[in-house]
């Protein structure tokens, strides 16, 4: 069976089974194996995908085969048999503008759908986009660093990427280079073990435009961090544009030290917020009208009502709809999309996270987010961490090891004290008790 259209939505697919693998098989393996690999097609229940060498598509078949196949039916593909094709290391489907490195090569892998064309915009992320935009454009150089934070899958690196794409576009003569901070660390320590400090810095040194992303992985690496340190301050002083992504502001990085933090947050920083319900439809809208697949209106504002945890697992219900119309042909109704995305519908039933909880509670009584975490004992400090321990033992089914651990590394039995003193001041102290009720409501809705 050939599908019509399908070339789209099961890249799309694919990139599902990717992250639901992290699952099945955790995320090192993912890191290591899967994510090396790339999709060619599906045919007659036979999954064809490519991989760079044979080492790669060897051990891929080996250990992954099961899990692969089992991922992918789980989108309604019939999937038998797995095939793996080796391809040509000159001819990959990789983007980057710098070719005299080797490492620089494999380190610039852009997504071709992460432009500011597909980039939807709305109130919680204009201020990111426009951030992003103008650093593109280059027509400032007054952000600084740019350093993008908010939690995970709200468009961070779609916008890193997206720069990149223009400024390729745009200007092709000029060096980009987009990476992991995890992947930063292991270049840089590889460099060390090689004694090849030098050409690891030539690297870096060299390029117009520096973007790291997910920089809260560089915490607690000391030497990492001093080396991180020098290359940002050398590109910035010699005017080049930096941009780094973060799950956290600058100030509540953890594990990084404060002058570092401080100096990541002299240019411009730019939260992106999480998708509010007109952001959660336009996305819907926008990508639904790029699968051309025919989905009723009242599907899609189903799912922007639903499916509120953030613009990846939104993707997710889209694409799971997708391939049920394009694969079953059936025409899709709100109780049809209910049934394909029974558990992911539960899952955002109550979607209450530790870290929201944290964050919520911080702001309610004025402490930062890295006190919570600290062994700091002042008083504001404390009710705080308390409180907030005690929400997430409330709101969320984490266990209390789980909880403590959230909170700096604290043990369990530091959680249920935590509990009992928060119940003890809901009955004796009234102040204390309103303001608690005021929070715990937040979180009701
Ligand atoms: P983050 O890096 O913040 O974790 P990503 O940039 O990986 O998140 O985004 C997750 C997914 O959501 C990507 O597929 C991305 O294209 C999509 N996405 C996020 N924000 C938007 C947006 N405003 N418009 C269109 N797609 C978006
Ligand atoms: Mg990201």
């Amino acid at each position: 069976m050939k599908l019509p259209d399908a070339d789209q939505t099961l890249m799309q697919v694919w990139s599902e089974v990717v992250h639901d693998l992290k699952t099945a098989i955790g995320e090192k393996s993912v890191k290591a194996w899967i994510s090396k690999l790339g999709i060619v097609g599906y045919e007659d229940g036979v999954l064809k995908l490519s991989a760079p060498s044979n080492f790669v598509r060897d051990n891929v078949l080996s250990r992954f085969s099961s899990e692969i196949i089992t991922a992918a039916n789980s989108y309604g593909y019939h999937v038998k048999y797995i095939n793996v094709d080796v391809y040509d290391s000159n001819n990959q489907d990789l983007v980057t503008n710098t070719d005299e490195h080797d490492d620089v090569k494999s380190i610039s892998v852009l997504d071709k759908r992460f432009t500011f064309e597909n980039f939807v915009v709305g109130k919680p992320n204009e201020f990111a986009y426009a951030a992003a935009l103008r650093v593109a454009e280059d027509k400032t150089s007054q952000f600084n660093p740019l350093f993008l934070y908010g939690s995970v899958g709200l468009g961070k690196t779609h916008l890193m990427h997206a720069i990149a794409w223009y400024v390729m576009r745009v200007h092709p003569r000029k060096k980009v280079i987009y990476i992991s901070a995890e992947k930063f660390m292991y270049l840089f320590i590889k460099s060390l073990r090689f004694k090849d400090t030098m050409s690891f810095k030539e690297m870096f040194r060299n390029v117009d435009i520096l973007m790291i992303d997910d920089v809260q992985f560089i915490g607690g690496k000391d030497t990492t961090q001093e080396e991180f340190f020098h290359t940002f301050n050398d590109l910035v002083d010699n005017n080049r544009q930096v941009v780094l992504s973060a799950d956290k502001s600058p100030s509540d990085l953890e594990g990084v030290e404060n002058r570092l933090k401080s100096r990541l947050g002299w240019g411009l920083v730019a939260d992106v917020h999480p998708a509010n319900y007109e952001l959660r439809l336009g996305i819907l809208q926008a990508k639904s009208k790029q699968y051309k697949v025919d989905i009723p209106d009242e599907v899609l504002e189903f799912l922007a009502v639903k499916i509120t945890s953030n613009i990846r697992e939104l993707e997710g219900a889209l694409n799971r709809i997708v391939a049920h119309v394009t694969l079953v042909g059936r025409d899709i109704t709100i109780s049809v999309a209910q049934e394909v995305l029974s558990d992911l519908l539960r899952s955002n039933e109550r979607f209450i996270t530790i870290e929201l909880i944290q964050k919520r509670v911080c702001e309610f009584y004025s402490v930062k987010l890295s006190d919570l975490n600290s062994p700091r004992r002042l008083k504001a400090v404390t009710t705080a961490r308390q409180v907030a321990m005690y929400l997430c033992k409330e709101f969320t089914t984490k266990s209390l090891a789980d909880i403590g651990r959230k909170f700096g590394g604290r043990d369990h039995t530091t959680v249920v004290h935590a509990l009992k003193k928060v119940k003890n001041c809901i009955e004796h102290d009234r102040l204390f008790a309103a303001d608690f009720e005021i929070l715990a409501k937040s979180f009701e809705s």
